[in-house]
């Protein structure tokens, strides 16, 4: 399968197609950890190969009557240690090479945090703020239908991811039980807490983030009340990363969003700017704090800078501006290839996303638990399990760093790509 492909066109302006294609991001790093490795020919043939993917086209009637066709994807990049897991994003930008990218970076994933799964991801291309809610959920539902034969509790278990929430699980979690005769609420996660959801999953991937920051600054020996922090995007995992970072002694001085960046370097109020953002649906006006372009404060200065929005923004052309110390990935693919050499070369600590946002699979690994147990846990339960396993892998990261001299995201890689390929060989090739 060829790695060169369309660029992505959620990317900056000027950078050529090998840079930002997520697929193309992927296969350079996975080719790199290969070899560091000196990984199967034939195994890391397999790897390279998304083992399954669906291209889906869906009829909908739209509120006027007219029927639009929208296309869908979902790609099962791997099941060698368990069923496939991965979001599902609704966005105007989603390719086929994106989500196949994001389906084997949830395969390394699964296995940087030691968890039952394989990787996979699905997306539509759409743009569900022009949507009704009716549309949406006629949308997700025909979607789900055309997905039945191939997801399940044991096959492949969606979750949210950009653009769509706690709602969206529940038309596919009901879509697919009313299929099946019964409900079946292991077949997504992040669904709501009344139909099964878990305590503690919508702060997760948030809360990991925190997590793995902690211990960075631990490693680099930085006090974290002297840590100002610059977060952007200020959905799911950025504004729960920004509250809790925020209420444990770091100070949030930035937040950038896709219309442009608020700054106070004496910190930012996350709480009371969740409810400016709730009342004015931006957080542009916010009292006390400095209008910037959008992106212009990846590069401000900062000791943590937590990329929680979209692929490239940390490019060849932003990365030997960064100041900050530390870069936890929060989102999935935010630093191209080429911008991770000129990070390493600056010695930028970077918290690779495989492992910085890996909080909301594992708390998702919880939910899909706790639905086949029938038995749900307190949130303190969720908490403390998810500190253990975050603590572990952060710490399973660096010794492959450590171990084999290579940065943070290779070693990460390393460690992921061991324990799969540990699991194809047992397994054997079926023929
Ligand atoms: P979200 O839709 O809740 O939030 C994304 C935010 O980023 C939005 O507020 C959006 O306005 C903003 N944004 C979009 N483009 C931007 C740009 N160019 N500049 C600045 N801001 C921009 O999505 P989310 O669930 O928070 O996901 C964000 C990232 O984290 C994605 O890469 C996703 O794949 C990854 N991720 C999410 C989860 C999860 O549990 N939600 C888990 C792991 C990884």
């Amino acid at each position: 399968m060829s790695v060169i492909a369309e660029p992505s066109p959620a990317a900056p302006a000027g950078l050529d197609a090998n840079e930002t294609n997520p697929w193309a991001a992927q296969a350079a790093r996975f080719q790199t950890a290969a070899r560091k490795l000196n990984l199967d020919e034939g195994v890391a043939k397999v790897l390279a190969h998304p083992a399954r993917e669906l291209t889906v086209h869906i009829p909908v009637t739209m509120d006027d009557g007219r029927i639009e066709v929208f296309t869908g994807y979902r790609v099962q990049h791997s099941e060698a240690r368990g069923p496939g897991k991965g979001g599902i994003r609704y966005d105007s930008n989603v390719s086929l090479d994106e989500v196949r990218a994001l389906a084997s970076w949830m395969t390394w994933k699964c296995a940087v945090v030691n968890i039952p799964f394989g990787g996979a991801k699905g997306g539509i291309i759409c743009d569900p703020h022009i949507l009704s809610k009716n549309e949406l959920e006629r949308l997700t539902r025909r979607y789900t239908a055309e997905l039945v034969p191939f997801i399940g509790p044991e096959r492949d278990v969606p979750a949210p991811d950009v653009n769509t929430n706690e709602q969206i699980m529940a038309w596919i979690m009901d879509t697919y039980s009313m299929h099946h005769r019964k409900t079946v609420n292991a077949v997504v996660t992040g669904k709501p807490l009344t139909l099964g959801g878990s305590q503690g999953r919508r702060q997760a991937t948030g809360r990991g983030c925190k997590i793995v920051c902690d211990r960075a600054i631990e490693r680099l020996k930085m006090n974290k009340n002297q840590t100002r922090v610059i977060v952007q995007g200020f959905g799911n995992v950025g504004s729960n990363a920004a509250e809790l970072l925020a209420e444990d002694g770091y100070t949030v001085v930035g937040v950038d969003e896709y219309d442009g960046g608020i700054h106070n370097p004496n910190g930012l109020d996350i709480k009371a700017l969740l409810q400016h953002r709730e009342k004015n649906r931006t957080i542009q006006g916010f009292p006390g704090s400095k209008p910037l372009k959008p992106r212009e404060l990846l590069t401000a200065a900062c000791d943590i800078l937590v990329p929680a929005a979209t692929e490239n923004q940390i490019t060849s052309q932003n990365a030997h501006k960064i100041q900050a110390k530390i870069v936890c990935e929060g989102a999935n693919g935010p630093t191209t290839a080429k911008a991770d050499d000129i990070l390493q070369e600056k010695g930028v600590f970077v918290i690779p996303d495989i492992l910085a946002n890996a909080g909301g699979v594992t708390v998702s690994y919880f939910e899909w638990v706790q639905d086949r147990q029938g038995y749900f846990w307190k949130e303190a339960e969720v908490n403390a399990r998810l500190q253990d396993i975050m603590d572990e892998s952060f710490h399973a990261v660096m010794e492959y760093a450590d171990k084999h001299q290579v940065n943070n995201r290779i070693a990460a890689y390393m460690l992921a790509i061991d324990r799969v390929a540990s699991a194809i060989q047992l397994r054997g090739i079926y023929a």
